[in-house]
């Protein structure tokens, strides 16, 4: 479903993503560690067009992010196509930034009715079904204010998913909530995964990387380490960045 090859992103003389290697199965969650400044959020942005990459390649689902290629060579792509790719994909990010007039119907509703013109009858019952799903059926006509950071965020992962898209990035979803608020946002995403969205998540949970994770990947100076299953990476970790690292947030 993703597939980066050697990406490499520079703001300025600041090189950001020196060679970023990732790929992730349809079905399967990647969660991504490392320390502060590693360039986590800056590669997740790149996968979702937010910043344009300087080399390298991302295909999404076989479609090569933000180019074409035509007779060998890539061409940049129109800001049409641009849109209908990002559309393919949800984000979440660590501050919800949900729309504070709309509610929290009116919130999940808008992408698809506004960007994908779909019937505002169906996407209204779809709406509905997923706020069910993400346990907020009796929020759905409160205002974003009303609600806690951790249902805030809940209606942004349902918001993200009424636009059906193929993979899911979130980007510590849940480091802005109190810790009593934590549980309730990552026990949507576990059953997201369970019922097999493609995720890449950014997160300082171990606990929620160990149970979840297909895939764990050490980002640290802008590449990434080192990477495998929780058993190896969290439980056996090999690269001595790795266990530096561990040993600070276990
Ligand atoms: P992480 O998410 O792992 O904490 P980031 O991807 O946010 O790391 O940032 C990596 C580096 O890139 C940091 O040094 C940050 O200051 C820098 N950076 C991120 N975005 C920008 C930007 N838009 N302009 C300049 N520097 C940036
Ligand atoms: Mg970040």
């Amino acid at each position: 479903m993703v597939r980066a090859d050697n990406v490499h992103k520079s703001f300025g003389s600041l090189e950001v993503l020196k060679g970023v290697d990732l790929t992730v199965a349809s079905g399967e969650v990647a969660c991504v560690l490392g320390p502060s400044g590693s360039g986590k959020s800056t590669f997740l942005r790149c996968i979702n067009h937010l910043e344009k990459i300087n080399a390298g390649r991302i295909e999404v689902d076989g479609d090569l992010v933000g180019y074409r290629e035509r007779g060998g060579k890539l061409h940049e792509m129109g800001e049409r196509d641009v849109a209908r790719q990002r559309q393919s994909i949800g984000m979440v990010f660590q501050r919800f930034n949900l729309f504070p007039h709309m509610t929290v119907l009116q919130n999940v509703m808008e992408a698809p009715c506004r960007v994908k013109r779909e019937n505002k009858a169906e996407v209204r019952d779809r709406s509905r079904a997923l706020l069910e799903r993400v346990g907020l059926s009796d929020k759905v006509d409160n205002y974003p204010g009303q609600l806690s950071g951790g249902q805030q965020q809940r209606v942004a992962i349902a918001r993200a998913l009424a636009m059906r898209p193929k993979l899911m990035l979130f980007d510590e979803p849940t480091s802005a909530l109190d810790p009593e608020l934590v549980g309730e946002v990552l026990d949507v995403m576990k059953d997201l995964a369970r019922e097999g969205m493609t995720m890449i998540v950014v997160t300082h949970e171990i606990g929620f990387a160990r149970e979840v994770a297909d895939n764990v990947v050490f980002m640290d100076g802008g590449v990434v380490v080192e990477q495998g299953p929780p058993n190896e990476i969290i439980a056996n970790p090999q690269q001595e960045r790795t266990k530096a690292f561990l040993s600070k947030v276990l």
